[in-house]
């Protein structure tokens, strides 16, 4: 049987059987996937210490024969254990959220090489002092467009219009994909959401930006974040089902703030 390598993150960790796990990855090469760690649960297995939640690791593994049967792990060695994530419970409120979006909504073995890095820069960004609020938004926002459902915050979703050349203020509606126009919204919008000139301005700054150091750098104010939070949860229930308990939690929590602690 050929043996495959690749660089994966840890997602889940389920105990199996007395002595074996189950370890869920989000791989480079080959998207989610699962393993068997056999014996892993024994005091002396060879994975002690290896893999754990959040863990970025180069693992060498048996394919499962078809797409029914678990691959088995054989070595597993951490590259970035992420250590910052045990003391921070403000960040792995963040991470846990993040994975579980990927776990969610990434369907197994379909490779994306490109989610694999964002969600590797979303973990180690939590550890480098970035205002975590952003990051998470951001990161919603860029799993959506590597996913093909960026939504159009530049055009009118109905005439084409840009947005800057039109008059008022636009609707933002999930069920559109993006913005309304002010001309277009004597038609009724029903999930329709205004959109301040301020929120537009941190939508398109996290939807065009690839490094997390540069969207840590665009904060929402405190009045900013519950439109935010409203209207890409509605864009991610609508196209991707995915709005999960752990999202509101990790944006409440994710900064310690006069106002929230
Ligand atoms: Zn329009």
């Amino acid at each position: 049987m050929n043996i495959e390598r690749d660089l994966a993150i840890t997602l889940r960790v389920t105990p199996f059987s007395d002595t074996s796990s189950v370890l869920t990855w989000f791989s480079a090469r080959h998207g989610r996937m699962a393993t068997l760690a056999k014996g892993a649960q024994r005091r002396r297995s060879i994975f002690l210490g290896q893999a754990d939640l959040f863990y970025t690791c180069e693992i060498l593994y048996y394919p499962g024969r078809d797409r029914r049967r678990l691959a088995i792990l054989k070595e597993c060695t951490p590259m970035k254990t992420r250590i910052y994530l045990r003391n921070d419970w403000r960040a792995m409120l963040c991470a846990s959220y993040a994975t579980l979006l990927i776990l969610r909504t990434c369907p197994g073995l379909a490779p994306h090489p490109s989610l694999f890095r964002l969600l590797d820069a979303l973990l180690d960004g939590l550890a480098n002092g970035i205002n975590r609020r952003s990051l998470i938004f951001w990161f919603e926002l860029r799993v959506l467009s590597e996913m093909g459902l960026t939504p159009n915050l530049s055009n009118c979703t109905r005439c084409g219009n840009t947005i800057k050349a039109t008059a008022g203020q636009p609707l933002f509606s999930a069920s559109a994909g993006g913005l309304v126009c002010v001309a277009c919204r004597s038609r009724p919008i029903p999930d329709g959401l205004p959109v301040q000139p301020g929120v537009l301005a941190l939508l398109l700054h996290w939807q065009n930006t690839l490094e997390p150091s540069r969207a840590g750098r665009a904060v929402a104010r405190l009045a900013q974040v519950g439109p935010l939070e409203k209207l890409i949860g509605g864009f991610l229930r609508h196209h991707l089902d995915a709005l999960y308990p752990g999202r509101g939690l990790a944006l409440r929590y994710a900064d310690r703030t006069a106002d929230w602690t």
